[in-house]
């Protein structure tokens, strides 16, 4: 079973490692990769004192995004608006693992605000993907999959609000999870459309990622859309034990063929997910071919959602609640200041927040947002249907390669096929995970997997049985 946190946190409690070894092998590796594929924007030089000696990661590097609060470390969202925001408290995950003695080394390099996927809109510059710097590592959670593909760290934290951990994940060949919405708690997390958002776990294995997740997922009086864990320690029994191979015989993978068949796609992407899938059949797993028009109108049910809610989220930066200040209150009027402090976001930002005003606006509120409401319970209860008697939807990871890391991210035509297998999960608020399953030359290729809610102990075992088969 491959896994190299859960063998340091067995060595370490043998007496067998050296607690600072890990840590210490990270922040070397930090200092050497960083300055190459730019994975920080704030990283620790040096390791910390008092390690933890006990806790379920101890001595455990850790990779965080940038939108994730953490007390006395600055906390950005990759943005000239936050640029010099330091928290006075931590969000509720960053204290579930310092609890357990995990070692965070560094914030991640994000899309500003969690807005993009491509990783380029962040103001402290785009990072590269370390499997080809000409490529994208695939956003928002862009420095966090660069820090595990890197080999920095083998665990890390994003956020997933229509695909940000699952993308980048996809794009430098590592695995993530998006969880059932409420499943891990928001508090702390900076909001982008918050009916979306969840923070999720990447790893480097299977084992780990399930680690990882079964510690972090956990109810949150903080959090009013909490629900917590209903599986024990379920999940990390999923984490320690050997590969489950019934798994793949008890369940029915279901492709849609509009999220394959996608007008964009890449053959040969496509080629190779087919191939796949006919070695997972031959391992007993049963795959059928579905179709469902309706899953085209993904993404544009999911931007007048996350624009409207942006826009309302974004709000408090305004230099007197949030935000830095440009100018000074007692200078100008209240137009003006808020003007100026607002100019300090980024272009993408700035047009979502506008698109998002507009979309709420007196009159426009019916015909997109209503609207866009009622087609997302529409959805749900399609996929609803499709998932029901042990059903899982079956996609690629990403049926396009990584774009180049200089295009043109005012044109999102080609994200479009990305888009909707992705945002799918959130708009369901149904869990999904990205499982790498080969390459071809650098190009990572993947599967994702969508389940039922609360269904990530299915997932995760599928997670550790594929990456055994196309290990
Ligand atoms: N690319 C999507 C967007 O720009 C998803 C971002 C995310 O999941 N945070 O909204």
């Amino acid at each position: 079973m491959k896994s190299r946190v859960l063998n340091f946190v067995e060595d370490l409690r043998r007496g067998a490692a050296d607690q600072y070894k890990y840590v210490e092998k990270a922040l070397e590796e930090a200092a050497k990769k960083d300055p190459k594929f730019n994975i920080f924007i704030t990283l620790k030089g040096e390791i910390p004192e008092n390690l933890a000696l006990s806790g379920k990661l101890a001595g455990v590097p850790i990779a965080i995004k940038d939108n994730i609060v953490t007390k006395d470390l600055r906390t950005t969202c990759a943005s000239r608006i936050l640029e010099n925001f330091v928290p006075k408290y931590s969000a509720t995950v960053v204290k579930i693992l310092e609890k357990e003695g995990a070692v965070i080394i560094g914030k991640t390099n994000m899309d500003e605000f969690a807005m993009g996927a491509l990783g380029t809109t962040s103001a402290f510059g785009p990072t590269l993907n370390p499997l080809d710097v000409k490529l994208s590592p695939g956003g928002s959670s862009s420095g966090s999959a660069a820090a595990v593909s890197s080999g920095i760290v083998d665990l890390a934290l994003g956020s997933d609000t229509g695909g940000s951990v699952r993308l980048p994940a996809a794009w430098t060949g590592v695995f993530g999870l998006k969880p059932t919405y409420g499943a891990v708690s928001r508090f702390g997390l900076i909001s982008y459309a918050d009916s979306m958002d969840q923070i999720g776990p990447m790893a480097s294995t299977a084992s780990d990622l399930a680690y990882l997740y079964s510690i972090i997922s956990s109810f949150d009086p903080l959090d009013p859309t909490s629900s917590g864990n209903p599986w024990g320690d379920k999940i990390e029994r999923i984490a320690r034990e050997e590969p489950d191979y019934d798994i793949l015989r008890s369940i029915k993978l279901k492709v849609p063929k509009e999220l394959v068949e996608h007008p964009q796609a890449d053959d040969s992407i496509v080629k190779e997910f087919s191939r796949a899938l006919s070695k997972l059949e031959s391992e007993g797993a049963e795959i059928s071919e579905i179709s469902e028009p309706s899953l085209l109108k993904v993404p544009q049910v999911y931007y007048i959602i996350a624009f409207s809610e942006a826009s309302s989220n974004l709000a408090r930066f305004d230099g007197v609640r949030y935000g830095s200040r440009v100018i000074m209150p007692e200078e100008v009027d209240w137009d003006t200041y808020y003007m100026e402090n607002r100019a300090l976001f980024g272009w993408e930002v700035k047009r979502r927040i506008m698109l998002g005003a507009f979309i709420l606006s007196k009159g426009y509120y019916e015909m997109y947002y209503s609207m866009a409401l009622k087609a997302r319970g529409m959805i749900k209860s399609k996929v609803e249907q499709m998932l029901s008697g042990g059903g899982i939807i079956l996609t690629p990871g990403s049926p396009i390669p990584p774009l180049p890391i200089d295009y043109d991210a005012t044109d999102l035509s080609r994200l479009n096929a990305v888009d909707a297998p992705l945002m799918l999960a959130n708009l369901t608020g149904l869990p999904a995970i990205t499982i790498p399953v080969g390459k071809r030359g650098s190009i990572p290729i993947s599967i994702q997997l969508i389940g039922s809610l609360w269904s990530e102990d299915i997932l995760l075992s599928i997670a550790k049985v594929t990456e055994e088969i196309f290990g």
